[in-house]
This record gives C-alpha cells, sequence and structure tokens, in this order.
C-alpha cells in the first residue's frame, strides 16, 4: 500500500506518557512525508520509528502535548547545517501567534546568541490550505478553546486530522466527503474541549462514523469500551493503510 497513516502516539494530554502525545506521520512507499503536530513523546516516536528527524510537520494548534518536541527539534535542526532553515513548518495563521509567544519569542534562543528561533524553519503560513510534496492539503478550523486557535487537516481523497476538538458534523460534511479516513478526537466521555463518544454517535452518520478512526483518549481499557461499542480505535504506532489522494481534487 504506498499511502499510509502512521500514528505516533494515541493519548490524551495526561495520558502522554503511556500512550504517547497525538500525532500521526503521513507516509508515502513507508516514508513520511508530512508529521502531524510535535510533542515531546511524539517527537521520539518519530525518531524511534524512522531513524532521523521530520522535514516537514503541520501545526495543529499549540497545547504543549502538540508543540512540545518542537523546541528539540529547533536545537537539532539549528545546528546542522545540511537541515537549517529547510525543515517546513506549516503553520495556519490563526496559530501562528500562539507558536509566536510560546515558544519562538523566548528570550535567548541559544546560548550564543545570533540566533532567531525561525532560522532553524522555513515557515509556511496556511490559510484555506497548502502544497506539500506534489499534494494539496486542506485546512479547516475545528471547535477546540477559542475560534480559530485549531485546525484540521485533510488530504484529499485519502486522509483527515481532526486534531484536538469538539464534534464538527458541519466541517466534515464538506470537508471528509470523498470517503477519507477520519482520525478523529475522541474519549470515552466528552468535555467542552474534546469529543466523547455520545458526542460521535449523536453527531455523526453512520457512513461517516464507519470511516472514523479513534485517537485522543484516556487509556487502553477505555479504548477496549470504545472498540466494544463497535468503533475503529487507533493504536499508539499503528500504520493505517490509506487511498491515495484523488488527483482532480487539488486547488
Ligand atoms: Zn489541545
Amino acid at each position: 500500500m504506498s499511502w499510509s497513516l502512521r500514528f505516533l502516539g494515541v493519548g490524551n494530554a495526561q495520558a502522554a506518557m503511556t500512550l504517547g502525545s497525538a500525532s500521526a506521520v503521513i507516509e508515502h512507499q513507508g516514508r513520511p512525508v508530512l508529521m502531524i503536530d510535535c510533542g515531546q513523546e511524539a517527537l521520539a516516536a518519530f525518531e524511534r520509528q524512522y531513524v532521523g528527524l521530520p522535514d516537514a510537520l503541520f501545526i495543529t494548534h499549540v497545547h504543549m502535548d502538540h508543540v512540545a518536541g518542537l523546541e528539540r527539534l529547533f536545537f537539532a535542526t539549528y545546528f546542522d547545517p545540511a537541515r537549517r532553515g529547510k525543515v517546513r513548518l506549516y503553520v495556519p495563521v490563526g496559530v501562528l501567534p500562539h507558536l509566536q509567544s510560546r515558544l519562538a519569542d523566548y528570550p535567548g534562543v541559544v546560548a550564543e546568541g545570533d540566533a532567531n528561533w525561525w532560522d532553524a524553519f522555513q515557515l509556511v503560513p496556511v490559510t484555506r490550505g497548502f502544497w506539500h510534496g506534489g499534494q494539496w492539503y486542506d485546512v479547516f478550523p475545528v471547535r477546540h478553546h477559542l475560534p480559530d486557535t485549531a485546525f484540521a487537516l485533510r488530504l484529499p481523497g485519502s486522509v483527515v486530522w481532526t486534531g484536538d476538538t469538539r464534534p464538527i458534523p458541519e466541517m466534515l460534511a464538506k470537508f471528509a466527503d470523498a470517503g477519507e479516513t477520519v482520525a478523529h478526537d475522541c474519549a470515552l466521555h466528552g468535555n467542552p474541549s474534546h469529543s466523547g463518544v455520545d458526542d460521535l454517535e449523536r453527531e455523526y452518520p453512520r457512513g461517516l462514523l464507519a470511516r472514523c478512526v479513534l485517537y485522543h483518549y484516556a487509556s487502553a481499557a477505555d479504548a477496549e469500551a470504545l472498540r466494544a461499542r463497535g468503533h475503529r480505535v487507533a493504536e499508539p504506532g499503528e500504520c493505517l493503510p490509506l487511498s491515495g489522494p484523488a488527483p482532480g481534487m487539488s486547488r
């Protein structure tokens, strides 16, 4: 199978130590194409899996279980002349001020001085989507805390990654309408920032639920409970085959 989605971690913020921080990699022919989010545990999982560091990342939002690995990636990238300034960071414009204030603006980026955090990266600000490796990726807002601070990613015809979110039926009606596998935030119990399984069962049609693969849960026992209700649930490290991107859907 030439396209796949590898879950680097599937845990919520409290479960990141055991289930990994929520993150995945879109792969083509077994090679990493795009890492989605970069919590501390996710970066370690990436290094273990691919014996190297990511060349391209999409950031959904700036909770630390999604971006804490970026500081270590900065050091590994800035001090490597072959990689400095070449690691692409696709960041939604609404996310950028928060990434700037939580990571990039910290004084004294390196001990020696004479460095900006962004010197390590190639920033690509994103609104409705972006091109990467010859493919178009859609980006759209989700429901996680303040409006316009958290975003989902779609490789048309292939996969949707919701990031952290409440149910978003109106968005998935538009952005998951081509048979995509939908990797969705879901725990056994929802809260004002995350989806619970009751929420998804109430808000999503059966056909969409059948395409969902759930992640961002609290424990292995919760994963079993979700499976017992008939849902697909991702395991840490699991690699899911995907349909190839739909060629006619590039913008
Ligand atoms: Zn979050």
